[in-house]
């Protein structure tokens, strides 16, 4: 059945919404979340607006709830992630405005509880436990990589150089070997910045997992990479109050989300013409978008009433790449 669920992901884009729960005290009709379908539809309320433009349905491949466990979501992206060991390349986004829940998808709210553990940890944790069983068949190795990208710049997270074109690949054993690097670039990452959260809103950070695999009888080898990427804050400045360093930041991370998302959708519409060259992210992502690539897109939304703008927005983008 695994297999199965492998196969028919070749090649294809899915994307899966999660909606944060209400974190404040919040009666039912204040969430912008009207209903939530089991076939993947959300309808969604806007309440400044009456009549039939009110509600709009969209439909993803998975919609998860405020209750959605951090183990239910790995659950569904499991199968993506195990066929890195067979060879495939695979892209894991996490999309929506800052605070929505993108890191708390993608690495969780605490590193050490690991019932919090988000997509990457379990992640890796689960390639780990996979090359294990397979040991007599295959030899693996395993390589991570972290870079940030920042107004278009690419910074590598573990050797904290400034614009390094190849990151460094660091070999890792176990998952514990990951933790401690990602601990080292997460402090990188926090270097300059006046605030880690007002860092990571702004920069896409990216972990990628690369796997080389050697079968013993045989002899043939194979190769796979996982990118596992928590994008910048996909809200929109407003142009009349943004100067400076914040407006330039705010260009080029709308720059790069669209530029994304126009790859995605290219990609979607089996265009002939791919532009992969209009933003440092598609760029470096280039080689594990398309071809027999898989790509997972996880869209966040925050269902506050007073979110909603954003969250239409977020949820058209969605609608484009799916
Ligand atoms: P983003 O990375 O999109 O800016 P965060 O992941 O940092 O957003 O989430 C913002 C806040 O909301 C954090 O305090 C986080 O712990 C909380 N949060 C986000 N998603 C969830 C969730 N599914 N369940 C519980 N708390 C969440
Ligand atoms: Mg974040």
């Amino acid at each position: 059945l695994l297999y199965n669920q492998v196969q028919d992901l070749k090649g294809a884009i899915r994307v899966y919404c999660r909606v944060k729960p209400c974190l404040h005290e919040q009666s039912d009709d204040q969430s912008t979340v009207d209903y939530i379908g089991e076939n993947g539809n959300i309808m969604i309320a806007n309440r400044h607006k009456q009549g039939k433009d009110a509600r709009k349905i969209f439909t993803f491949n998975k919609v998860f709830g405020g209750n959605t466990t951090q183990e239910q979501i790995y659950v569904d992206t499991q199968p993506l992630i195990r066929s890195v060991l067979d060879g495939y390349n695979v892209c894991i986004f996490a999309y929506g405005q800052t605070g929505s829940g993108k890191t708390y998808t993608m690495s969780g709210p605490d590193i050490t509880t690991k019932e919090s553990w988000g997509v990457n940890y379990r992640a890796l944790q689960d390639l780990f436990q996979l090359t294990e069983t397979r040991k007599n068949i295959i030899k693996y190795e395993v390589g991570v990589q972290m870079i940030e990208i920042y107004n278009e710049q690419v910074r590598d997270l573990l050797l904290n150089g400034l614009n390094v074109p190849d990151a460094s690949l660091v070999s890792v054993k176990c998952t514990q070997d990951v933790l401690d690097l990602m601990k080292i670039g997460q402090r990188n990452r926090a270097v300059g910045a006046t605030a880690l959260n007002e860092r990571s809103s702004r920069s896409h950070s990216v972990l990628t997992v690369h796997i080389r695999g050697k079968e013993l009888v045989s002899g043939s080898t194979l190769k796979g990479c996982l990118h596992l990427v928590d994008l910048a804050g996909s809200e929109r400045v407003d142009k009349s109050e943004a100067t400076g360093d914040r407006l330039k930041e705010a260009q080029h991370i709308n720059k790069s989300l669209s530029a994304l998302g126009d790859v995605i959708s290219a990609l979607a519409q089996k265009s002939t013409h791919i532009p992969y060259r209009n933003s440092k992210l598609t760029q470096v992502l280039q080689d594990s978008l398309g071809g027999h690539a898989k790509t997972l897109m996880f869209v966040h939304i925050n269902p506050e009433t007073s979110a909603i703008g954003e969250t239409i927005s977020t949820l058209k983008f969605a609608e484009r790449v799916a």
